[in-house]
């Protein structure tokens, strides 16, 4: 490696920003070596660049994979996957309560090209057991579903799909790897938005797929071209970003999921509080499954009905200023969103109520604040007259 002039002997503590969108290279044989991957270097970077690469080892870590490759954004992580592994004419499985942007790609735009989706409920091993009976390609799964935070047993999904020769593709974002790590468990390839929990200060759109066994070996080359193929590579200063917030994961997961266990309980306990959603709690219908798979940590996300519907809703969200509404998650301060009006907004009627998706239904993604700010925030919101 020529030492940087500019620096002599001395190394940045901090990974510098690569701000650079092309390389420069001596020469020809140099060019070809790097093509050959004989030695590191970078051309260009829609195909790599060095915060990608420092990020992805970073997650790769993380996760217990042998590879990761960063993307644009959670839908691209998973689309890229999905491109580099099926054909025309394969058939996919999907959970029935994915991400609502995952069962579009899925259900609306891969169709187009020949691939058919059917939709199973991954709660159900013996449901997907019949349903691997028709050769898949692929089942998708979510470690915990928004927003009912239902769990899938994953060890025994990925014992199914073995046996039927069928890769399984979990999407962790709700879990993140500081609370379980599917490829200890099985998994064929992970997917995550590093949008959300991982970035976990709302200032980036990135996502990440990632694997460990031999048949993931191959799909790391083809998923990497399709990432430059199709357009889905992230870029330098968000990488930059979101290598920060890794050190602070593991903190960040256990402090927002002690405040939303707390928080649970006592929400459970407030008049005008109808059911409180939460998978550390008993009468939560995963609960057991869920202390199976992730132990004590449940996660910072929480949902809790109102006793009224929309008119509620409207007052919580009005008088409740110290928990924006705001329609993502993962943040380290606290937000709420409300899935009926927006993940959920096309989803048919029957879909919510058989899920208990209702107009009174408020989602919380936990922050890290003091957990008597939250609640002082939160009490505001349920007061019934207006201040
Ligand atoms: C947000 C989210 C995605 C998509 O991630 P983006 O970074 O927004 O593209 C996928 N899956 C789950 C479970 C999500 O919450």
């Amino acid at each position: 490696m020529t030492p940087d002039p500019l620096l002599g002997s001395s190394v940045p503590l901090v990974p510098p920003l690569y701000q650079s969108s092309v390389y420069t290279l001596p020469d020809l044989d140099a060019l070809d070596r790097i093509y050959d991957g004989e030695e590191p270097g970078f051309i260009y970077a829609r195909d790599a660049h060095p915060n990608a690469r420092l990020l992805a080892e970073e997650l790769a870590r993380m996760e217990s994979a042998t590879w990761a490759i960063v993307c644009g954004s959670g839908m691209s992580a998973i689309t890229a996957a999905v491109l580099a592994l099926v054909q025309k004419g394969d058939r996919i499985l999907a959970g029935n309560r994915l991400y609502g942007r995952t069962t579009q790609l899925f259900v609306q735009e891969l169709s187009r090209f020949g691939i058919e989706t059917s939709l199973v409920d991954a709660c159900n091993l013996d449901e997907v057991g019949k349903a691997l009976q028709t050769p898949a390609k692929l089942l998708v799964v979510e470690t915990l579903s928004n927003p009912m935070l239902r769990a899938v047993d994953a060890p025994a999904l990925a014992s199914l799909c073995r046996e039927f020769q069928c890769t399984l593709l979990v999407d962790n974002t709700f879990a993140t790897p500081a609370l379980y790590r599917p490829l200890e468990h099985g998994a064929d390839l992970v997917v995550e938005s590093l949008t959300k929990m991982i970035g976990g200060h709302a200032d980036v759109t990135l996502g990440v797929v990632c694997g460990r066994n031999d048949l993931a070996q191959e799909v790391a080359q083809q998923i990497a071209q399709v990432v430059s193929i199709w357009g889905l590579m992230s870029n330098p200063f968000e990488c930059w970003l979101a290598s920060r917030s890794l050190d602070t994961l593991s903190m960040r997961m256990r402090a927002a999921s002690a405040n939303a266990a707390a928080l649970a309980d006592w929400l459970a306990t407030r008049p005008g509080v109808r059911r409180v959603v939460y998978p550390g709690r008993s009468d939560h219908p995963d609960h057991a499954l869920a202390k199976r798979l992730l132990g004590e940590c449940f996660g910072n996300m929480l949902c809790f009905e109102l006793a009224g519907d929309r008119e509620a809703v409207n007052r919580f969200l009005r008088l409740a200023k110290g928990v924006p509404f705001s329609p993502s998650l993962g943040h380290v301060r606290t937000t709420c969103s409300h899935p009926f009006t927006t993940s959920h907004r096309y989803a048919s009627k029957s879909l919510r109520e058989g899920q208990g998706i209702t107009e009174g239904l408020i989602r919380l993604s936990v922050g890290i604040e003091p957990l008597d700010r939250i609640q002082r925030e939160i009490d505001r919101g349920l007061t019934n007259e207006s201040r």
